[in-house]
């Protein structure tokens, strides 16, 4: 957690123009700056960023809010990380709240850099000494070139057992420790002897290029093929994808992920311009690999060889990444074919081809179990239909998922209403076919949901200029609006006036802890930019507010008119009620 203080020192000392500026051209438009809006595609700039206000917004998509709302959506990155690559812009240093465990901070970073001796060991192997002619013979022969091995640090483990720990020696690195780093392993005699010996060595980066651990191939066709770095403080194989440290970018760019399963599926395509891509490192994808994506794209399309195709593991890799709401597809390649010899064997753009072939997850899995499942006996229908629907219960958006069941109801020629009831045993009390509304996420914006037009309106004048909340307090009796939710945020915003002087609503609604209510603030803030006749739109504003109000408490004077006339009470009540009554309706014509 960053501590408040420091959120709003950063907040005070950074300029949101000048932030988003070095981004994407700002144009000054009056008071405020517009551009083309980096998160939508469109071609009027609709995308404004306040200066007064420090914060941005969208007439377009909607997107809004805050630098670090601003940070977070470009970069993808999480508000910590966002807080912090603004702090660094800012000159401010964050406070590091104490490890829960120093030592072991100490050795993550004793390993990286043991990593890195590594990786430098065994790179200069491959490239400078004649123990690796095999090695470098074998590359050549895969199709690697030389600036692909010097990008991704490939390197060569001699034979022998102990080249590396003795370079490591000399460099101060223990045998236990390197034991620990899952450099070296010991043997029956208790020795340390290298872990990798006469094998490729591909190191493996975490996200942000420090190596975490390596991959080891052999020459030949010996058994095992593979040998990786064990699990260290620093390395945990479903953690990674590998690749992403040098494809991130370009993934973000594109929008869009390649996922291939082996270290040679990655390199042979991303060395011909395939620049969206990572590796697996396993059939399956795993849910920390899935979340590490979504920083960067929400698209994915997975390539499975024909061999693992059809196996549950890359099924259930499908399922994950559902589940954290990507648009899944999958590129199934020509029997034999992995990408690694699609792209050495048949070209770059064959393999482009099949990408481009890819088809959504849904319907993949159903050929699937199509061809797994034969007949069409009852049997084989519902076994069919059970694990599609595992599947579709995983979708998080309710209109998709609904969307899902009418496809597979109509593949099948089922009953959809089957199928919904078969789902609801999936999940067990939750109501999917109905779920839509409670699945809005927070993002949406909430006009009309708990507080209406005017009050946005309203609200959206008292943020602009401390003058309008004087005529509110005025015109609009606190009371005179029965809702809340439209009350406590003017309240909200008097406050900060009163304590500020001013409304940084960046900073207002970073102190709003409430997600809705952070979007009703900067919704109403945009809702009254574009009026230019501002005096008259306030007064129909508020002159809106009191007719429903009064709208509001006529229809309750008259329900209970109504029961005093059912319960026979007495003449004088009657007439005070029926006098409010007629007051009400006076005020009603006035207004
Ligand atoms: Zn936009």
């Amino acid at each position: 957690m960053i501590p408040d203080e420091i959120i709003n020192q950063i907040l005070d000392r950074t300029d949101i123009v000048e932030i988003i500026s070095g981004y994407i051209p700002l144009k000054r438009a009056g008071r405020n700056f517009r551009a083309n809006c980096p998160f939508h595609h469109e071609k009027t700039p609709s995308f404004m960023v306040s200066p007064d206000k420090q914060i941005f917004h969208c007439f377009g998509c909607a997107a809004g809010g805050n630098v670090f709302a601003f940070v977070m959506k470009y970069e993808r990155l999480e508000f910590p990380e966002a807080v912090e690559l603004i702090a660094a812009k800012a000159g401010i240093e964050i406070p590091r709240t104490q490890a829960a465990n120093p030592g072991a901070r100490s050795e993550a970073a004793k390993i990286h850099s043991a990593n890195e001796a590594a990786t430098h060991f065994y790179h200069y192997t491959l490239l400078k000494t004649d123990s690796a002619n095999d090695a470098v013979s074998y590359l050549k022969k895969r199709g690697i070139k030389e600036e692909t091995i010097k990008k991704l640090k490939l390197g060569y483990a001699p034979q022998g057992w102990d080249a590396f720990l003795n370079f490591a020696g000399k460099k101060g690195f223990d045998p236990g420790f390197l034991q620990r780093a899952g450099l070296t392993v010991t043997g029956k005699d208790g020795n340390s002897y290298d872990r990798f010996r006469h094998r490729v060595i591909f190191p493996i980066h975490d996200n942000k290029g420090k190596i975490v651990g390596f991959g080891a191939r052999v020459l030949d066709e010996a058994f095992p093929k593979y040998v990786n770095s064990p699990q260290t403080p620093v390395y945990n194989k479903g953690n990674n994808l590998y690749g992403l440290n040098w494809t991130a970018q370009h993934i973000r760019e594109k929008d869009s992920v390649i996922i291939v399963e082996g270290y040679m599926d990655f390199l042979m395509p991303f060395q011909a311009g395939v620049d969206n891509i990572v590796a697996s490192l396993g059939t399956a994808l795993t849910v920390e690999q899935v979340k590490l994506l979504k920083r960067f794209t929400k698209n994915i399309v997975m390539v499975f060889d024909p061999d693992t195709a059809g196996e549950s593991a890359s099924l259930r890799g499908l399922d994950i990444a559902v589940s954290e709401s990507f648009n899944v597809k999958v590129a199934a390649l020509p029997q034999g074919f992995d990408p690694d010899r699609m792209v050495r064997e048949q070209g770059v753009e064959k393999f482009k081809e099949c990408i481009d072939k890819s088809i959504d997850f849904f319907d993949y899995k159903y050929n699937v179990l199509k061809s797994k499942h034969k007949g069409s006996d009852i049997n084989s229908k519902a076994k069919i239909a059970g694990e599609m629907l595992l599947t579709i219960a995983k979708v998080p958006n309710a209109v998709s998922r609904s969307e899902y069941v009418k496809k597979l109801a109509q593949y099948m020629d089922i009953d959809p209403q089957a199928l919904w009831a078969e789902i609801k045993k999936i999940k067990p009390g939750q109501d999917t076919s109905t779920g839509v509304s409670l699945e809005i996420s927070d993002s949406t914006p909430s006009s009309g949901v708990c507080i209406n037009v005017a009050e946005k309106m309203l609200l959206g004048f008292a943020l602009e200029d401390f003058s309008f909340i004087e005529q509110i307090r005025k015109h609009l009796n606190v009371r005179h609006s029965e809702n809340d939710e439209f009350n406590i945020l003017l309240g909200v915003v008097c406050d900060f006036w009163d304590q500020h002087k001013n409304i940084n609503i960046g900073k207002l609604v970073n102190s709003i802890k409430d997600q809705r209510r952070c979007r009703i603030i900067l919704d109403a803030y945009a809702s009254t930019q574009e009026v230019t006749d501002k005096d008259k739109c306030f007064k129909d504003c508020i002159k809106n507010i009191k007719q429903t109000d009064l709208k509001f408490r006529l229809k309750a004077l008259q329900a209970e008119i109504a029961r005093a006339h059912d319960l026979k009470t007495d003449e004088e009540s009657l007439n005070k009620l029926l006098s409010e009554y007629n007051g009400l309706i006076r005020q009603k014509t006035e207004v």
